[in-house]
């Protein structure tokens, strides 16, 4: 990646503020940190993240298995993976596990064809992998080169790194147009909907439980035709188990119905969630577009550049957002995930 982060006739770094630390947030001002600009990033809550859908993300790293919904996700999220390998030490790269009871054979003929997963598994080999699962499922998928983080302190930490990378961070301060910076990078999720006339949001809900008695090492999936289930091991016993996928922009708590619909699920994929404590319960609302792939706009002739849409890869293709961004700025490349406002006009879209 070629940068030059400095005006070419006055040498000064040009200034970007980044607005949003959100996930998308947090990797567009330490990538263009580190790249050597003047990085401002803004963000509305006093206490970080807790305006954020991005502190209830699974946090996983999986483009093979979301490769489901749009094949795209598999290359992108290959790159996604590389970058975030580079820069958070504590992935944990134990990969994922995809299982489905018997009678859920069909809906594991139809993800294979979806995803064509590089490891399919007989009910021995789900148990080599996980010892906890033995003789629980006939039939899995492994994907070796996934890989997961306790969400908290990957958001933490990139906080942290952006700080190192010399970014000014400013909490607690709720950004207006218009901006003395060069760039004005928009990472606000779904507060920037009113200029992103075809953003919506996806609910999504997920509870945190603890346990002793059930042990994983990385990510299982359990595919179900109604009630599909994902849980993410954080360690000390805590497991986050979600999500739900709900057309609505509604932010309040989890409702009963998704809770017996995730925790019903749980305890088919483990009779020993039931004895489970569950000590967190929450609902985000996942940013889309009408394709649910993520978007990088550029307005006002690259003054004003939305990133957004993430939907359901927020996590696994914000590195790969930034570094367009960074491209986008050194260079004008043009990567396919960026669009400008005339091309959006052109294709019909209100801008
Ligand atoms: C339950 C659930 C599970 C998920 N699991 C995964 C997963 O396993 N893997 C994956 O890759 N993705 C996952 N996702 C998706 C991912 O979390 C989202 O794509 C991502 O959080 C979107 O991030 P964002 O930065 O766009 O928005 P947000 O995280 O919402 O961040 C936007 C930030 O902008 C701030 N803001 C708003 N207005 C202003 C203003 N005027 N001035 C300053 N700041 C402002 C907000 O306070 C907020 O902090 C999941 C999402 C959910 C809900």
């Amino acid at each position: 990646m070629a940068i030059e982060p400095t005006r070419r006739r006055t040498q000064t770094p040009l200034a970007i503020t980044v607005v949003g630390a959100g996930i998308l947030g947090l990797w567009q001002a330490l990538t263009l940190s580190r790249a050597g600009y003047a990085v401002r990033l803004i963000e509305k809550s006093a206490t970080p993240f807790t305006g954020s859908a991005s502190r209830f993300a699974g946090a996983m790293l999986a483009p093979g298995c979301e490769s489901e919904t749009d094949p795209a996700i598999r290359h992108m999220g290959a790159r996604g993976l590389a970058l975030w390998r580079a820069v958070y030490p504590h992935l944990i790269n134990a990969g994922s596990l995809v299982v489905a009871a018997a009678r859920d054979s069909a809906e594991a003929t139809r993800f294979a064809r979806a995803t064509d997963p590089p490891q399919t598994l007989d009910a021995r080999g789900i148990a080599a992998l996980e010892p906890d699962l033995a003789e629980r499922f006939p039939r899995g998928f492994f994907f070796p080169d996934e890989a997961h983080m306790e969400t908290p302190h990957a958001l933490s930490f990139l906080l942290d790194a952006v700080r190192l990378a010399g970014a000014t961070v400013e909490l607690g301060a709720a950004w207006v147009a218009p901006s003395a910076s060069d760039i004005v990078i928009d990472c606000r999720g779904m507060a920037a909907a009113h200029e992103l006339p075809d953003l919506r949001g996806v609910r999504g809900e997920r509870l945190v439980v603890r346990t002793n008695e059930i042990h994983l090492a990385r990510p299982v999936r359990l595919l179900h035709p109604r009630h599909p289930l994902y849980v993410v091991p954080w360690g000390d016993g805590q497991l986050l188990v979600g999500a739900t996928v709900i057309e609505s922009e509604d932010t309040g708590a989890i409702t009963v119905r998704s809770a017996l619909e995730l925790l019903g699920t749980a305890f088919a994929l483990h009779p020993a969630f039931g004895e489970a404590e569950i000590i967190d319960t929450g609902a985000g609302v996942r940013p889309a577009f009408p394709d649910n792939m993520p978007r990088i706009e550029i307005r006002d002739g690259g003054a004003r550049i939305f990133v957004n849409g993430a939907h359901r890869n927020g996590f696994l293709l914000a590195p790969v957002l930034a570094e367009a961004v960074a491209d986008h700025i050194a260079n004008q490349t043009l990567h396919p995930l960026l669009v400008t406002s005339e091309r959006l006009a052109h294709d019909g879209h209100s801008v």
